[in-house]
């Protein structure tokens, strides 16, 4: 197979800036192009003669017409800190699958009740595809988005957040959004999410207790997260969800 039959080439339709390190950007999305919310695709830019991809979540919802993504300006990065410039009309690489397994379909038991989405950075992306569907606000009863960020200036989508609880959540789940913000800020959730989980903060802002019955729990975002906090939701009896059974599944995000 030649490179040209792994990609398309597809143009950079709006970027929108989050804040001097953050930005996200939406591409158009050629009919060959399926995905579950969750996962991810793998976007390149070409350097000279070659090509360098890196995997990006998708933002958008599988039934949106344009592909949304949520990214980090990694300082010295050689693949963003060329994506920051980015601007509407460039085009760029899009492998024609997509990838990973975080996606809700994965879960058998428990079955659904309560939902548990925790993200930090642009680890929150594969949950706002996920949130964008009617489906999983009426599957479980209680949805927790829980967003940890280093600055109150890198919490990006807030408004969005809401947006989407009020489109897809009107009679369905009830919904709790948890911004965590961990330097600078004495107010609210300020401490990251193991600490959290310890202390049993998250579950009290939440009104809803951990629970190996009822309980899935997704993790998405920087890896030493994902370990930590797995860690910490395996000393409270959670368990790790393989071949459908148990409570937590994980993205690693770089
Ligand atoms: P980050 O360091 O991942 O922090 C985001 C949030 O996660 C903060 O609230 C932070 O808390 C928390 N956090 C960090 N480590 C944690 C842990 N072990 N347990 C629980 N929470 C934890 O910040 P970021 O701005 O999203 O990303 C930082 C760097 O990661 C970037 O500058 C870049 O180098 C790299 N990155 C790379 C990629 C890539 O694709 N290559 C993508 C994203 C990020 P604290 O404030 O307490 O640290």
């Amino acid at each position: 197979m030649t490179n040209d039959e792994k990609f398309s080439r597809e143009t950079v339709l709006s970027v929108k800036r989050w804040s001097d390190s953050l930005f996200s950007f939406t591409l158009t999305r050629p009919a060959h192009f399926r995905f579950s919310a969750g996962q991810f695709a793998r976007i390149g830019i070409e350097v000279g003669d070659e090509q360098v991809f890196r995997a990006y979540s998708v933002v958008s919802s599988p039934f949106a017409e344009e592909l949304e993504f949520f990214s980090i300006v990694v300082p010295d990065g050689a693949f963003t800190s060329r994506l920051q410039h980015l601007k509407a009309g460039d085009q760029l690489l899009l492998e024609k699958i997509p990838y990973g397994f975080l996606t809700l379909a994965r879960y058998q038991q428990p079955l659904p009740q309560d939902l548990w989405l925790l993200a930090t950075g642009t680890g929150l992306a594969p949950f706002l595809s996920m949130l964008q569907d009617f489906e999983p606000w009426q599957n479980y009863q209680h949805i927790i988005l829980a967003y940890s960020v280093r600055t109150r200036d890198e919490l990006a989508y807030e408004k969005e957040i809401q947006q989407i609880a009020a489109t897809f959540g009107d009679g369905g789940a009830s919904f709790k959004f948890l911004p965590i913000i961990t330097r600078g800020e004495q107010t609210g959730l300020n401490q990251r999410l193991p600490v959290l989980i310890q202390n049993g903060e998250l579950e009290a802002e939440a009104q809803l207790k951990f629970d190996a019955a009822h309980s899935h729990v997704m993790l998405c975002g920087n890896p030493q997260m994902v370990e930590d906090t797995r860690n910490a939701l395996k000393a409270i009896g959670l368990t790790m969800n393989r071949r459908g059974m148990g409570n937590i599944a994980v993205e690693n995000y770089w």
